[in-house]
């Protein structure tokens, strides 16, 4: 057995192993309660990690009282499927929700459970993932020809034993119109042995190869972690991080700071902060809307572009990422756009000349109706391209 395979089957999966938790036998029962809807898992690598009740890698697997508040709440509409994914799965476990790509399960098992999981309803139960829905994902992709792009998410797909991966990969790549494959994983940061150069060696011959990487806080980033992502980078896969914001976790901008700059360090290029999902059982990890807007502002100008995500909203009911971004246009005409900066001191951009906005329109009348024609706009005055302009930006 290999070390992260040891790892694994090392697991804490029940109550009574759970690190720093009360002994006090109705507390327990409690969570107990809580564990038969939600599984325990947490590898014995993630749980050497762990230094208090309380810290940030606590807080994410171990489980609390509180996942089962919202089967009694009758305030929100909390679903175990907030996004909907269900509804949108041509064939099992696989979602094709944006025209050209899709999402394919090919495991449904995780080097941890993360209590926040937008997935709970699927996560650890054995025997939703099969060698049929697997092949009848594949087939889906092969039998439709706008998917040019595949990601293999949630369950994670790095806990696919490697001749089973490559099969997987092999199958995915002889579909001529599929150009690129991405795996969405949390092993690097939660299994980092699992990362070996036999993986990676495998790995590479299945370019383009993407991996998004799920980090949440500074402290799971340990040796390990940066010798597991320095292994995939050197493997030439173009490494990406999604973050979920969590109340208790790293809501505040200090947090963030720290992890965006350390996910850089082992050329992990920070890609998503998601405002985390209306999902049933975890009400008690979110945040406002405004205080990921706020940590946002503070990272812009503060840090490079390079260190600054997206900050999105995974829509409830299904429709898809949404951008949020804090406000920076105070105000906009035909003549300026006066803008705010990141120490809040605004600036003003004159906007080009009448005369030379006409000149330049009379000059790419083509490309400009061409333009309009992608974004879906029919404006034909002067007055009604500028003001889409804007609204596109
Ligand atoms: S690693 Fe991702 S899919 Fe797996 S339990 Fe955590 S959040 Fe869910």
């Amino acid at each position: 057995m290999e070390t992260w395979q040891q790892q694994l089957s090392g697991s804490i999966t029940k109550v009574d192993q759970l690190p720093f938790i009360s002994r006090d036998p109705v507390y327990r029962e409690k969570l107990q309660r809580v564990a038969e809807v939600f599984p325990i898992r947490i590898n014995s690598y993630f749980a050497s990690k762990i230094k208090s009740a309380d810290d940030p890698l606590w807080r994410q697997v171990v489980p609390t009282e509180e996942e089962l508040d919202d089967f009694l709440s009758t305030e929100e509409a909390l679903e175990s499927d907030p996004l909907k994914e269900e509804r949108d799965m041509p064939v099992p476990e696989l979602v094709h929700r944006y025209p050209d790509r899709v999402l394919l399960m090919i495991n449904n098992h995780c080097p941890i459970i993360c209590r926040f999981c937008t997935r709970k309803r699927k996560i650890g139960f054995p025997g939703l993932v099969t060698r049929e829905t697997l092949s009848k994902g594949i087939e889906y992709i092969a039998q439709h020809p706008e998917v040019r792009d595949v990601i293999m998410s949630g369950g994670d797909p790095l806990l696919v034993p490697d001749r089973e991966l490559e099969r997987i990969l092999t199958a995915l790549r002889e579909i001529k119109h599929l150009e690129i494959i991405r795996l969405g994983t949390r092993v690097p940061g939660t299994l980092p042995d699992r990362i070996t150069p036999k993986l990676c060696e495998m790995l590479k011959k299945f370019h383009p190869l993407y991996a998004n990487l799920h980090f949440n806080h500074p402290d799971e980033i340990t040796p390990e972690v940066e010798l597991a992502c320095n292994r995939l980078a050197d493997a030439g896969i173009p490494l990406g991080s999604q973050t979920v914001l969590l109340k208790g976790v790293n809501d505040s901008v200090d947090v963030m700071r720290e992890l965006m700059h350390k996910l850089l360090k082992m050329r992990v290029k920070p890609y998503y902060i998601y405002q985390a999902d209306m999902t049933m059982g975890t009400d008690h990890f979110r945040t406002t809307v405004e205080t990921g807007l706020n940590i946002l502002k503070a990272l812009m100008g503060h840090t490079s572009g390079m260190g600054v995500p997206y900050y999105v909203i995974d829509t409830p009911g299904g429709g898809g990422k949404v951008r949020l971004l804090p406000d920076t246009i105070v105000r906009h005409s035909e003549e300026e756009v006066v803008v705010t900066n990141f120490e809040g001191k605004t600036y003003r951009y004159p906007q080009p000349s009448a005369r030379s906005r006409k000149q330049e329109a009379l000059a790419d009348t083509a490309e400009v109706s061409a333009e309009q024609n992608l974004c879906g706009s029919s404006a034909d005055s002067e007055q009604e391209t500028f003001s889409d302009a804007l609204r596109n930006c």
